[in-house]
């Protein structure tokens, strides 16, 4: 994969917007999501809050912003989540500050929420783009669910049935992406995304003719 240089670096103003990508716990969806990211400069990744304590390897502010249960209330209060849900006993938000002030500067947020916050999001902003990626399996799932280690039986037995729940909501979302091979999975969620932006809708007509003119629009990287 190639990194794309966008027509707003050379001065294009353009309209920022929201990929919200949803699927099955164990869909891979951190992985596709870290595949994609540095291929795409002007993409910025949504950190969600969560009362769920970190797995081992996550850190506080990178995959996550780890909270006690009485900050989340806080937040809530504060009105400062966009979205939230809980999710097989944990809660989960998303900081609404960050993705509005990313997509005011015309970049693009993805984030990773549940069939839930998904809903949300849709009711919030109609317009944002809605991913939902799929295992290649079941049996897949389940046994990358069961490989993770981390969780307990009966936390992977919640999630396995939450999933089949989830599953059902696909018909909610835009578009889909099978994630049997990582980087064909990451490939694909990267033309998506390099599609919207390429939507007319989503930039300064006027200023693109005009860099256009002058010669100063560059499409792409090597
Ligand atoms: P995990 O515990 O595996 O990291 O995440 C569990 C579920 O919570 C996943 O389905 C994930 O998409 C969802 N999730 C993560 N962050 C958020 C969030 O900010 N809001 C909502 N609604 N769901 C989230």
């Amino acid at each position: 994969m190639g990194t794309v240089k966008f027509l707003r670096d050379s001065g294009l103003k353009t309209q920022g917007f929201l990929i919200v990508l949803s699927g099955p716990s164990g869909s891979g969806k951190n992985s596709v999501i870290n595949a994609v990211f540095p291929t795409i400069p002007n993409l910025k990744y949504s950190i969600s809050v969560t009362t769920r304590p970190p797995r081992s390897g996550e850190v506080d502010g990178v995959n996550y912003f780890f909270r006690t249960e009485e900050e989340f209330d806080q937040l809530i209060e504060d009105g400062l989540l966009l979205e939230w849900a809980s999710f097989v006993g944990y809660r989960y938000g998303t900081p609404k500050s960050f993705v509005q002030d990313q997509i005011d500067s015309g970049n693009a947020v993805i984030m990773d929420v549940d069939i839930q916050g998904a809903i949300q999001i849709r009711e919030k902003m109609p317009e944002a783009i809605f991913v939902f990626l799929l295992p290649p399996t079941w049996e897949e799932l389940r046994r990358r669910l069961k490989l993770r280690g981390s969780d307990s039986t009966d936390v992977i037995k919640n999630r396995l049935a939450k999933s089949e729940e989830e599953i059902k909501h696909i018909v909610d979302y835009d578009y889909f992406v099978v994630n049997d091979d990582l980087s064909a999975a990451a490939e694909q969620l990267r033309q998506i995304i390099l599609s919207e932006w390429s939507k007319i809708s989503r930039v300064d007509v006027k200023s693109l003719l005009a860099l256009w003119k002058g010669g100063s629009v560059v499409e792409t990287g090597e």
